[in-house]
Formats: structure tokens, sequence, C-alpha cells
């Protein structure tokens, strides 16, 4: 009987133990169940490029990969569940690759696209030259994201246009590279155009930054150190997305590097003297080699509207607070677009109103419909379905509602209706693309 005693208080605690950590395990994996089943239900399933799979034959559940993305806990884009890493939030994913070096037995490899949704890569050489003469691919349009990457390619892809530039047509051109995009690539390229002494144009459809320009205020960016042209290294790891555009900017003034934003790059053909023509939205201009640093987010789709270029259109929220007290209307049946509206409405905007073009929300995740559901019941946001912007004025927007006019005051319109993505443009050039079906 004393021996069982001892038994007991030695193992009730143990087992006490034990089974927390159990139930704990099981709640968790609930949950990432049911994130896994929102998004599929919500057909958030696609990976937008290079996204971990994971070998259950040979995943021990440890859990490493899941703590290794830099993305966690802000994002969880890796779960457990039956005790083996799933992919839980595909579209969240940026390919960091953090998952792949943490997995104790390799059974992580990073892949483009999916057996059911092929992503489109171009086909880019070693020295970042495509099989256009004269037009270079940098950064993550190649494929690879991350700003370190992107820093290092625009870089070494100034030297592949050096080497082509030995051979290229000798016939008079206004500069020797053109490079399309002023994100991290296009940045490097350019210090690294300067740096060799090359004439150079550099266009930006929107602001110096790229996507980082276009994050929400205040993220986190984890990122690694890289070697600039002409400035030399930049040692952030973990800096807010505010110090890292001012770091760029500050780069920008110090070097005298001239970027011409709010330019948007057409097309380019080759002119009879083998010098490219490049077309922009500013004109045409010829230039011996062209660096194309554009990311692999497109262009934001437009309503192609009267009034759309007015400055109080955007397509991306980037800080809530700034429409405190102000008349929003936000354009688009998505997520970004549910959230967009939320995050405006919690902020202290005076309206918001959501303008859908169907009569439904499905296409967006559960929680951000439930959210919408909310702020509408608390009569913060309101929502009009089979609603079209007709014209954007100075403080109304016109409006049809069920194919009846209207007009509604207004001082901040957020078009979050999709992008572009640049495959078309790219093919219209001539590069090879190639489609990735759950491959390297
Ligand atoms: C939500 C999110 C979070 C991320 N977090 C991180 C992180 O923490 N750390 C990290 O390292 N990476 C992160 N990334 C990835 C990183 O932002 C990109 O890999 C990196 O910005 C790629 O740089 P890039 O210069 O190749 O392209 P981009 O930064 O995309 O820049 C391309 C530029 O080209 C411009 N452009 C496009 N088309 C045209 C055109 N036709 N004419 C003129 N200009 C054009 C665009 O406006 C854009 O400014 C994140 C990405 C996202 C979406
Ligand atoms: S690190 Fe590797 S073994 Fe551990 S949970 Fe992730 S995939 Fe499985």
């Amino acid at each position: 009987m004393n021996g069982q005693i001892v038994y007991l208080l030695y193992f009730a605690p143990l087992l006490l133990v034990f089974a927390l950590v159990v139930r704990r395990r099981d709640r968790r994996e609930r949950e990432m169940l049911a994130a896994l089943n929102e998004a599929r239900e919500a057909g958030l399933t696609q990976p937008p490029s290079l996204h971990p799979v994971v070998d259950p034959l040979r995943c021990i559940g440890c859990s490493s990969c899941i703590h290794a993305c830099p993305e966690f806990p802000a994002h969880q884009i890796l779960g457990l569940i039956d005790r083996k890493a799933t992919l839980i939030s595909p579209t969240d994913c940026i390919g960091h690759g953090a998952c792949e070096k943490a997995c104790p037995v390799g059974a992580i490899k990073l892949v483009f696209g999916t057996a059911e949704r092929g992503v489109d890569i171009p086909r880019v050489n070693a020295d970042y030259s495509t099989n256009v003469p004269g037009v270079f691919i940098a950064g993550e349009l190649g494929g690879m994201g991350l700003i370190r990457n992107a820093v290092s390619q625009g870089r070494q892809a100034i030297d592949g246009v050096r080497a082509w530039l030995k051979t290229a047509s000798r016939a008079p051109a206004e500069v020797d590279v053109f490079i399309v995009g002023a994100g991290p690539a296009g940045l490097a390229a350019t210090l690294g155009a300067t740096a060799a002494k090359l004439r150079y144009r550099t266009i930006e459809q929107n602001s110096l930054g790229g996507t980082v320009a276009n994050f929400p205020r205040g993220k986190l960016v984890m990122t690694e150190p890289a070697e600039l042209p002409v400035v030399g290294a930049f040692r952030f790891s973990e800096v807010r997305k505010e110090t890292l555009i001012a770091f760029w900017e500050d780069v920008r003034s110090r070097t005298g590097i001239e970027i011409h934003t709010g330019e948007r790059f057409l097309g380019v053909t080759a002119d009879a003297d083998g010098i490219l023509n490049v077309s922009t939205t500013r004109g045409n201009f010829r230039s011996r080699a062209l660096i194309l640093a554009i990311g692999r987010r497109g262009t934001p789709r437009r309503l192609d509207v009267p009034g759309e270029e007015l400055d109080k259109v955007s397509y991306t929220l980037i800080d809530p607070a700034e429409h405190a007290g102000r008349r929003v209307l936000v354009i688009g049946a998505g997520d970004s677009a549910l959230e967009a509206a939320c995050a405006c409405a919690e902020a202290g905007a005076a309206t918001v109103t959501l303008v859908v073009r169907g009569d439904n929300l499905a296409r967006a995740r559960r929680r951000n419909q439930e959210h919408v559901g909310r702020l509408v019941d608390e009569r913060r946001l309101s929502v009009l379905y089979n609603a079209h912007i007709t014209a954007i004025g100075k403080d109304k927007v016109a409006i049809t509602i069920g194919g009846a006019r209207s007009a509604l005051d207004n001082d901040v319109v957020i078009i979050c209706v999709g992008g572009i993505l640049p495959t078309p443009l790219l093919e219209s050039i001539g590069v090879d693309v190639q489609t990735k079906y759950g491959t390297a």
C-alpha cells in the first residue's frame, strides 16, 4: 500500500504535466486545422512564389521550422497538423527559406508554384542577362525574393551590363543602361551604374523603396547585411520599414543618384542600329542596355475612371491613422480591401464605405467578412454592393449602385482591385518565361 502511495506521489505530477502538454498540443493543432480550413475556404491556397514543401515521411514534428520563420509569430505560415509541419497560410509566405535551414532532418525543400497553379519565372543567365540581347533582370522578378538578394543581384547585374557594353552597338544612345524599378534591386543597380560611371536613367512608377515602401506602417523588416555600391555595407538585420526607407532616401541624397518617380515602363524594342528603344509614360529613350528590377507584385490594377490621377487616390493602405476624421471609400472585395476598410474605420475615419462590384464578400477570408459584419452592425462601416465608381472628384465620387446614379461625399479613395502581374510585359518584350509547378 505504501509503495502505491509513493508511486502516486511521484508519477501523478508527471502524468498531470504530460496530460497538460498533450492537451495544449491538441488545442494548438485544432487551431492550425481551423486556420488551414479558413484559408482553403477563402481560396488562399497558393503561395505567391518560393515556398516550403514538407516531406511528411521525414518530418519528425519538432516545430523548428515554425519558430525559425522570421514572419512568426506575426504570421503563422507553418503549423503542426497530425504532428507534421504543414503550410497553413500559403499566401503569407515570402520565401525567407529559414525553415529549410532549420529543419534537422532535411524534410523541407523550397519550390516555385504548385501542381494546381504554376508560377511564371523568366529564364535568367548567371550574368543576369536574358535571351533578349541587352535586357537584364535583377531582384525578385527573377524568382528569388528578399531584400538582401535583390541588393546583391542589382549590383551584379551592373557587372553583366558592363561586360555586354564591350560588344554592344556603338550607335548613339542617350544612356548606357536604363533601369526600371527603384526597390532594393533597382537602387543597388543605380548605385552600381554610378560607381561604374555609366550614363543611366532610373525610373519608378511609385516611390523609392519598391515593395518595402508599401509595407504597413511600422512593419518590422527582417533582413541580412548586404553590400551597396558607393556607400558600402548596410548592416540592418531587424529594422522598421520607416528606418529602412529613410536610410535609402539618405543614400539617394548623399550620392546624388537620380530616380524619376511616377514614371512607368511600357515596353522596349530594338532599333535597326541595335540600340534599345525604351518606352515609358514620359517618352522614348535610346539605351544600350536595360535592367528590369520590377519585382513580382506587378502594377496595381486601375479603375480607369476620370479623376483617378488625383492625390487622394492610392492603391495600398499604409497608415490608417492618416485618414482619421476623413470620408474614406475603399474599392474591392478581396482581403486587402476588407482589411483596409476595417483598419480605417477603427482608426477613426469619419465614414468608411466599402464599394463592391458583386453582391457578396465571399472571396475574402471568413474572419475579414466577420470583421466587416461587426463594424457594419456598429455603424462604423457601410458596404455598397453592385456598385461601380464612374468618376472621382475633389470632394465627391460619382457612383452607380444597382444601375442607379448617385454621388458620395469623399476625401480619400483606396483602390484594392488586384494587380497586373509582370508576365505579359515580359512576354511582350520576348523574354523567355518558364512556368514552374512545384519545382525548384
Ligand atoms: C508583405 C511582405 C513582407 C516582406 N517582408 C520581407 C522581409 O521582412 N525581409 C525581406 O528581406 N523581404 C521581405 N519581403 C520581400 C521583399 O520586399 C522583396 O523581395 C524585395 O522588395 C524585392 O526587391 P526588388 O527590388 O526585386 O522588387 P520590389 O521591391 O518589388 O521593387 C520593384 C519596383 O519596381 C516598380 N515597378 C514595377 N513595374 C514597373 C513599371 N512597369 N514601371 C516602373 N516601375 C515599375 C515597382 O513600383 C516597385 O517599386 C516582403 C514582401 C512582402 C510582400
Ligand atoms: S523542422 Fe523539419 S522535422 Fe521539424 S517540424 Fe519542420 S519540417 Fe518537420
